[in-house]
């Protein structure tokens, strides 16, 4: 049997229930002719910029919704997020002078495991949303049922995702100089604004500065961005991948990287199985029961050649519990002499309901799991190799706290994420001015 099909006879959790087997086929086969998202090359450029993450030199900005949903596949709402993500990492460039690899959990992540397959409201009992590539956020039974159509439509939302990303960033609109731009239109209205703007009158200068002196970078004029989801339905990213050309070696091509999620994770599971055989950088979510062993066999089964930048750890273990659990991760894997980039999610340790029933996050928590996360690696001489979060350039009221001081009495006003509650734009630009300063005490 191809390699690239050893996983069809592991079991793959959190794959849905399609009612119709042979028209998944149908899809996978019709996906399987489209042409690719993304280039082996670009994939192996990625590589190259986590092994300098892996080596200590470099930090990833990994980041974008919880759930992409289809009607989100707007102008508007990718450059608000993108505007956010360039202003994070633009604050993380210059504040901690450090190079930053900028992903986007954006055109791709469109499909969610899920704790419990059934979602039950005043009785009735239906399928849990598995995000649009699945099924319907709506609570009805049409909605809910799973159709293998969707599968397609989750291409194409990523192909207009990927074609508008790869439009801004490299046509002016990422250009350094557009700093201020970026900050039109929150400035006067947030104290995270307003921080930005003074850090940004800096740069400005810098700039003046250099050009005065006849330098003009090309790294100043475009952004170099990558696209990443969780690797969820097996069957979409087997029809997407391919043999490159240059190298006869397989990619998935529906993102530069792919991560395997927290329940996907089994040693001898499908998933597992699909990531070794891929060449892309990929990425692992460890949680808090994550054990060193757990951790080393992941490294022999998806990284035996030890090669830097193949594998990120992306740890999640919660604010309680970072500081104990992940040390031992850490010493016995760097022990052992793998390199892997560590980077830290802290939003999804952290998630709890409030009494109003909305699930929601406490940005304190949130800072303090990356502040631990930071107190480890300081401890033991490794390096922080970055964070990833759940953010939109929105002003939704899904997390608490903040610079506007968010209370769970106000999450009702602005609460539209389809799955997890993520930090809104001051709320993500504050973190990065926070990480900033942990990096620059760090070092
Ligand atoms: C997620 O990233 O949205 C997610 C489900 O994370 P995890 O696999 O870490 O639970
Ligand atoms: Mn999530």
């Amino acid at each position: 049997m191809d390699l690239l099909d050893s996983w069809r006879t592991l079991p793959a959790a959190q794959q849905p229930e399609w009612p119709d087997p042979a028209q998944v086929h149908g899809v996978a086969d019709q996906l399987a002719k489209l042409p690719p998202l993304v280039f082996a090359g670009e994939c192996d450029q990625l590589r190259t910029r986590l092994a300098a993450v892996a080596r200590g030199e470099a930090f990833v900005l990994q980041g974008g919704d919880c759930a992409e949903t289809f009607s989100g596949a707007t102008a508007d709402d990718v450059r608000n997020k993108l505007k956010t993500l360039l202003q994070m990492s633009v604050v993380l460039t210059y504040a901690a002078s450090v190079p930053v690899v900028k992903i986007g959990r954006m055109a791709g992540q469109f499909a969610k495991p899920r704790s419990k397959p059934f979602e039950v409201r005043d009785g009735v009992e239906l399928p849990a949303y598995r995000g649009d590539m699945v099924n319907g956020f709506g609570f009805t039974a049409e909605e809910r049922a799973p159709d293998p159509g969707r599968l397609l439509r989750a291409y194409h939302a990523a192909a207009v995702t990927l074609n508008l990303c790869r439009a801004f960033t490299q046509g002016g609109y990422a250009d350094l100089r557009q700093v201020h731009a970026w900050n039109h239109d929150f400035v006067s209205t947030s104290p995270a604004g307003r921080r930005y703007e003074r850090l940004a009158g800096e740069i400005d200068r810098a700039l003046a500065f250099m050009n005065a002196a006849g330098a003009d970078p090309e790294e100043f004029h475009r952004v170099e961005l990558y696209s990443s989801h969780e690797a969820l339905l097996l069957d979409y990213e087997r029809a997407l991948t391919r043999i490159d050309s240059r190298s006869g070696l397989p990619y998935d091509v529906s993102a530069h990287f792919l991560w395997i999620g927290e329940r996907t994770r089994q040693l001898d599971g499908a998933h597992v199985e699909f990531m070794r055989h891929i060449r892309n950088p990929i990425g692992v979510k460890l949680g808090p029961t994550t054990t060193a062993e757990d951790a080393l066999a992941l490294i022999d089964k998806l990284d035996p050649q030890r090669e830097p930048g193949r594998l990120t750890f992306v740890v999640r273990m919660g604010a309680g519990r970072v500081r104990d659990n992940l040390p031992p991760l850490v010493e016995k894997v760097t022990a052992s002499g793998a390199q892997v980039a560590w980077i830290c999610d802290p939003m999804h340790g952290n998630t709890f309901e409030a009494p109003s029933g909305y699930k929601t996050r406490r940005f304190d928590d949130v800072l303090d799991e990356v502040a631990g996360f930071f107190d480890v690696h300081r401890a033991l001489g490794t390096h922080p190799g970055g964070v990833h979060i759940e953010f939109t350039g929105d002003d939704v009221t899904e997390c608490v706290g903040g610079g506007h001081e968010i209370v769970e009495d106000d999450l009702h006003q602005r609460y539209e994420t389809a799955c997890d509650p993520r930090l809104n734009r001051g709320q993500a630009l504050d973190l990065a001015f926070m990480v900033a300063e942990m990096y620059r005490t760090t070092k």
